[in-house]
C-alpha cells in the first residue's frame, strides 16, 4: 500500500519492541471494546426487557464499568507509546542529521541556504511526529480491533458482517486516493517552507548590503512570494483534509445505516433476531467504523510526515555520495600502506592536548595536490611542496589566486580531488580528523563570534573547561585585556547574534586569544587585508610571533614583514605554484614576485 522510505523502516526496526507492546495493547483494547458491547447489551436487555431488579445487575454494572475504565486506561496506553516512539525518533533523525552536517566536508556542509536547514532540522523533523504519534498506534489498531468485531458480528448474525464486510473495503480505498494526492502536495509544501526559511534567513542575515544596495524593498516582495506559495500549499492540504473528512464521515453514516435498517426488518419484520443481539450489533457496528474512519485521518496525517520525512531524507542523502567517496579513497589508502610516521625529529611538543599520532609540530607535505570546487571551475593544482616541522610558510598572490583553497587544504578542511596532504609522513584518515584538529589554530579575519560572553567566546578556543584566569591570560597574551577593561561588563559582556558587537581588529584578537588557549603546533593564519591602527597592528604581530615560535605556521599574507621574515614563500598565480624559496630567492628569480614586493612598497598591494 506504501512505500516505507529508509529512514523509517531504521526506525521501524530500532523500534520492535514498542511496536510488539502496541500490538499487545490494542490486542487487549480490542477485547475492551467487545466486553463492553457485551455487557452493556446484556445490562439493557436485564433492565429494560427482562425488568431485572437493580441488585440482580449491580455487579454486571460494576464489572461493565471496570471495563470502561480499562479501555480507557489502554487507549490512553497506546498514545503513550505512540508518542514516546515519536520522541525517540525525532531524537534520533535530529541526531543524524547533525552527524552528518558536522561529518561532511566544509563545502558539502556549506552548500544551499542555511534557513533551509534549520527549516528541515526543527519543523520537518517535527512533522515527522505524526507519524510515530498517531499513524503507527491507529494502523495497529485497525489491523486488530476491527477484525475481533468483525469476528464477533459474524457469529452473532451473518448479514450484518456481510454488510460491514462489504462496505469497509471503500474507507481503505478511498484513503489510498486521497493519500497519494497529499504526499505529493505535503513534498512541495515543504519545499515550500524551505524555501522560505531560507529566504528569510538569508535577507535578515544580509539586511545591512540590502538596505544600502536599496534591495529592501525587493527581498520584502520575494518573502511575501515564497510566503504566499507557503500559504497556498497548506491551503490545498487543509482542503484536501477537509473533502477527506466529509468523504470519511458519509461513508461511515452510510455504512451505519444499511446495518441498522438490515437489523430493523430483522427484529420488527421478520422477528427472526433477538433484542440483545441486535443491541449488541448496534452498539459495535459505530465502533467498526469509528476505527476505520480514525484510521483514515491518521492515515492523512501519516502521509504529510512521510513528505517530511522524505525531505530529511534527501538531506542525508545528499552527504552520502561524498562520504562514499572518501571513504573509497582512504580505503585505497590504507592498502597503499603509508602509515609509518617518517623519522622526523620531533621538536618538543606544545600544548596540553595529546594526539599520540602526530609529532609536533608536524612536517607537512604535500603531494602532486589538485582541488576543484566543482568540475569546470577554477582550479589549484600546485605539484608537491613540503614544509618542515616549525617552518613559517608565506603564501602570497594576488587575490583569487588560491592563496586561501590552499591554505584549507592544507588545515584539511578541503580534500583533494586527487594526489593528497601528508601530515608526518601520512595521510589524515577521517578517524584522525578530530585529534588533527585539536593541534591546529585557524586565525581567521572573520572568526565566528557565537551568542555568549566575551569570557565564553575565547574559551571555546581551548576545546576543553578552562579557568576564567586561563581565559583572562589568553587574552592578555592577544592583547585583548585593553578591549575587554572598557566592555560594559568585562568579560561577562554578551557579544555575537543580539550582543555587542567587535570591529574587525577585535575580531582577529578574540581569534588570536583562542589560539593562545589552545597552543597548536600548527597555525594558519589569515592576515588582514586592510590596515590596521599602528598599535593593534603590532600587537597582532608580537603576539602571532610567540604563537608561532613553537609551531609550523602557514600564513597568507600581506603584510611585507610576514613576507619577507617566512622561512618558505609559495608565490600562487590562479592556482597554480609560480615559485617556492626565501625572499631573496624569489626577488631574484621572479619578476611577478619582484613586482608585487614593488607594489607592496609603494603601498599598492592588499
Ligand atoms: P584568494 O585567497 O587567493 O583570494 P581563494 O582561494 O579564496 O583565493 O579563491 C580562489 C578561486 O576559487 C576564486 O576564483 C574563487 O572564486 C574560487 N572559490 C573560492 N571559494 C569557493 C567556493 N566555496 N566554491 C567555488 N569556488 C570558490
Amino acid at each position: 500500500m506504501k512505500k516505507k522510505t529508509g529512514l523509517i523502516s531504521q526506525q521501524m526496526s530500532a523500534q520492535r519492541r514498542p511496536l510488539v507492546l502496541l500490538g499487545g495493547v490494542s490486542l487487549a483494547l480490542g477485547a475492551a471494546i467487545v466486553g463492553q458491547a457485551v455487557l452493556l447489551a446484556e445490562s439493557v436487555e436485564k433492565i429494560f426487557v427482562q425488568r431485572a431488579s437493580l441488585s440482580s445487575v449491580a455487579v454486571m454494572l460494576v464489572v461493565l464499568l471496570g471495563v470502561m475504565a480499562a479501555r480507557t486506561l489502554l487507549s490512553y496506553g497506546n498514545g503513550r507509546i505512540g508518542l514516546q516512539m515519536a520522541a525517540r525518533a525525532k531524537t534520533d533523525m535530529r541526531a543524524a542529521v547533525l552527524r552528518k552536517l558536522t561529518k561532511a566536508s566544509m563545502p558539502m556542509a556549506l552548500r544551499g541556504q542555511t534557513g533551509g536547514k534549520v527549516s528541515v532540522v526543527l519543523d520537518a523533523v517535527d512533522e515527522a511526529d505524526s507519524y510515530f504519534s498517531q499513524y503507527v498506534p491507529r494502523m495497529m489498531e485497525a489491523a486488530i480491533i476491527p477484525i475481533l468485531i468483525l469476528a464477533v458480528v459474524f457469529t452473532q448474525h451473518m448479514n450484518s458482517g456481510f454488510i460491514m464486510l462489504v462496505t469497509a473495503p471503500f474507507i481503505p480505498i478511498f484513503m489510498v486516493l486521497v493519500g497519494l494526492k497529499t504526499k505529493n502536495k505535503s513534498e512541495e509544501k515543504f519545499a515550500q517552507l524551505a524555501e522560505f526559511s531560507g529566504t528569510f534567513l538569508d535577507s535578515l542575515q544580509g539586511l545591512v548590503s540590502l538596505k544600502l544596495f536599496g534591495r529592501a524593498r525587493d527581498h520584502q516582495q520575494d518573502i511575501e512570494r515564497s510566503s504566499m506559495g507557503y500559504r497556498d500549499a497548506t491551503m490545498d492540504i487543509l482542503r484536501i483534509a477537509f473533502t477527506n473528512t466529509f468523504m470519511l464521515e458519509s461513508i461511515v453514516m452510510l455504512g451505519i445505516g444499511i446495518v441498522a435498517l438490515e437489523l430493523a426488518l430483522q427484529l420488527l419484520v421478520f422477528k427472526s433476531l433477538s433484542f440483545h443481539t441486535a443491541f449488541l450489533i448496534l452498539l459495535l457496528v459505530p465502533e467498526f467504523y469509528g476505527l476505520l474512519k480514525n484510521t483514515g485521518t491518521a492515515f492523512h496525517s501519516g502521509r504529510t510526515s512521510m513528505g517530511a520525512i522524505r525531505k530529511v531524507e534527501e538531506m542525508l542523502e545528499e552527504t552520502q555520495a561524498e562520504e562514499a567517496a572518501t571513504s573509497r579513497r582512504e580505503g585505497a589508502d590504507h592498502r597503499d600502506g603509508t602509515g609509518e610516521l617518517d623519522g622526523t625529529t620531533a621538536v618538543d611538543k606544545p600544548g596540553t592536548s595529546g594526539g599520540g599520532f602526530i609529532q609536533m609540530p608536524p612536517s607537512i607535505e604535500l603531494r602532486d595536490v589538485r582541488f576543484q570546487y566543482t568540475p569546470d571551475s577554477f582550479e589549484l593544482a600546485v605539484g608537491s611542496i613540503s614544509f618542515a616541522p616549525g617552518e613559517h610558510i608565506a603564501i602570497v598572490g594576488k587575490s583569487g589566486s588560491g592563496k586561501t583553497t590552499l591554505l584549507h587544504l592544507v588545515a584539511g578542511l578541503l580534500k583533494p580531488v586527487s594526489g593528497e596532504v601528508l601530515v608526518n609522513g601520512s595521510a589524515l584518515q577521517s578517524d584522525d580528523e578530530a585529534s588533527w584538529f585539536d593541534h591546529v589554530s585557524y586565525i581567521t579575519q572573520h572568526p565566528f563570534i557565537f551568542a555568549g560572553t566575551f569570557a565564553d567566546n575565547i574559551a571555546i578556543g581551548a576545546g576543553r573547561d578552562v579557568s576564567r584566569a586561563d581565559v583572562e591570560q589568553a587574552a592578555e597574551a592577544a592583547g585583548l585585556a585593553a578591549v575587554a577593561a572598557v566592555l560594559e561588563h568585562g568579560y561577562d559582556t554578551f557579544v555575537g547574534e543580539g550582543g555587542r558587537g567587535l570591529s574587525g581588529g577585535e575580531k582577529q584578537r578574540l581569534a588570536l586569544a583562542r589560539a593562545f588557549l589552545k597552543r597548536p603546533a600548527v597555525i594558519l593564519f589569515d592576515e588582514p587585508t586592510v590596515g590596521l591602527d599602528l598599535h593593534t597592528e603590532r600587537v597582532l604581530q608580537l603576539s602571532i610571533a610567540e604563537l608561532a615560535s613553537k609551531a609550523t605556521m602557514i600564513t597568507v599574507a600581506h603584510r611585507l614583514y610576514t613576507i619577507k621574515d617566512a622561512d618558505k614563500i609559495l608565490f600562487m598565480d590562479n592556482g597554480a605554484l609560480l615559485g617556492c624559496g626565501r625572499h631573496e630567492e624569489l626577488l631574484a628569480r621572479l619578476p611577478q614576485y619582484a613586482e608585487m614586493v614593488d607594489a607592496h612598497r609603494k603601498g599598492r598591494f592588499a
